[in-house]
């Protein structure tokens, strides 16, 4: 399909800037962005001789800008949504979510991803980086349903670990041969659910591939006095002493890191993850994001499952992202809005290694959102930027289009959804889990 978005405000997030004009989407990827306006200028411009539209998509002004990453989530967790609130993390892990978790299967985890991936949509997310039980049928929901997904190998187990690993490497090459919108990246669970022997083999993996390993990470205080107790080391400090980072990759969460872990990350280019409404929910901390801004270290954002935060809303997190950084800084100038969407757009394309979804530029897959300026809660337009993320919110969001196509538009999902269904199989899941 062949779209001309006129009459737009664009924000490539190559720079600040808000240019007027148009973009144009030939098939996944993004033909024209720029000022023009006159389309026989533009086939002039980039050299054709015309181009037969599919549709033409009068923006009223509104703005294009690069989707959003959900740089970590669990999507099947929606069936823990409200299910478990309100308890220590210790309790609402061992008693509620793992007893839960342990009756799920494939198909169900099907079905589940898929009322994530319709959230998704309607908050302007238009790629994922999950991890979760059953990758197979993760990805297939995420194909089916055109989201374009980044999945990491959940690997844990302290003793018999020989089996995950045999089923993460064959997972490395088919689920990376997939499709298009898919990949899958090595990874393991966390420090404290994996023993040394398997985080060595963890490595020798990401030796063997050339490949960057990611894992949940310094997420509490806890994890990181367990990690010491048991190794001498920081978690960080232990998955570089092994070889883990040899070729990046990168921590979820990052709440307690000290300065040499901050240093490792910003040597070895590693993306810090972050998941304030998460570590809000479940107490866990505050991460200290402008000291990683100082080193340079790539920050991305992500929503965590479900289970944790419970929305799935990316711009719920970018307030949180600056909101929690001034509290704990006490300083209202800490991580300013522009920086909060640099996280949300290209900070987590890197960290997903996903180089052409970053900004809009010719060439990049079409991976874009309209956002509704026409709303009380976008007005006045003094910054865009600043209105995006201290003001705006899902409901802002026109249209959400992946590989150039429109899943969601106006309140509406694609038609090839069958959106009663999706709730009415997740409600039959949770009834039989229960
Ligand atoms: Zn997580």
């Amino acid at each position: 399909m062949n779209y001309r978005f006129y009459n737009a405000k664009i924000l490539t997030m190559k720079t600040a800037d808000i240019m007027e004009g148009e973009l144009w989407v030939q098939d996944d990827k993004i033909l024209y962005v720029g000022e023009g306006s006159d389309a026989a200028a533009i086939c002039q411009k980039i050299s054709i001789d015309s181009i037969l539209w599919d549709r033409e998509i009068d923006c009223e002004g509104n703005l294009l800008m690069p989707g959003f990453k959900n740089a970590h989530t669990h999507s099947a967790m929606t069936f823990l949504r409200s299910y478990a609130d309100d308890l220590p993390l210790q309790d609402w892990l061992t008693k509620q979510v793992f007893p839960m978790e342990a009756k799920l299967d494939g198909e169900m985890i099907y079905h589940l991803t898929k009322l994530a991936v319709l959230e998704y949509l309607t908050s302007g997310i238009t790629a994922i980086f999950d991890m979760y039980l059953t990758p197979e049928t993760t990805a297939k929901a995420c194909v089916e349903m055109g989201m374009r997904c980044v999945q990491v190998a959940g690997t844990s187990g302290q003793e018999n670990f020989e089996q995950s690993l045999k089923k993460m490497e064959e997972r490395y090459h088919v689920l990376n041969e997939l499709d298009p919108l898919h990949s899958y990246f090595i990874g393991f669970h966390a420090e404290y659910t994996c023993s040394r022997a398997l985080l060595e083999q963890v490595a020798a993996m990401a030796h063997k591939y050339q490949a960057p390993v990611f894992t949940h990470l310094a997420e509490t205080k806890s994890e990181v006095e367990g990690c010491i107790e048991r190794h001498g080391m920081t978690p960080t400090k232990l998955f570089d002493s092994l070889g883990i980072y040899d070729y990046g990759g990168g921590g979820y969460h990052c709440v307690w890191m000290d300065e040499e872990d901050m240093d490792i990350f910003a040597k070895r280019d590693l993306s810090v993850v972050t998941n304030p409404g998460s570590n809000t929910k479940l107490a866990s901390g505050i991460a200290p994001i402008s000291e990683y801004l100082k080193r340079g270290i790539n920050v991305a954002i992500g929503t965590d499952g479900p289970a944790s935060n419970n929305c799935l809303d990316m711009f719920r997190e970018m307030f949180l992202v600056t909101g929690l950084a001034k509290l704990k800084e006490q300083d209202a100038a800490a991580v300013d809005a522009l920086e909060v969407l640099k996280m949300a757009t290209v900070g987590g394309s890197k960290a997903m290694n996903l180089p052409d979804t970053d900004v809009l530029a010719e060439g990049k897959q079409a991976d874009l959102i309209m956002i509704d300026l026409h709303q009380p809660n976008m007005q006045p337009i003094n910054n865009i930027a600043k209105n995006l993320v201290y003001s705006g919110s899902k409901q802002n969001v026109k249209m959400t289009m992946i590989q150039g196509k429109i899943l969601y538009e106006n309140g509406q999902f694609a038609k090839s959804y069958d959106v009663d269904e999706i709730y009415r199989k997740a409600n039959e899941i949770i009834r039989d889990l229960r």
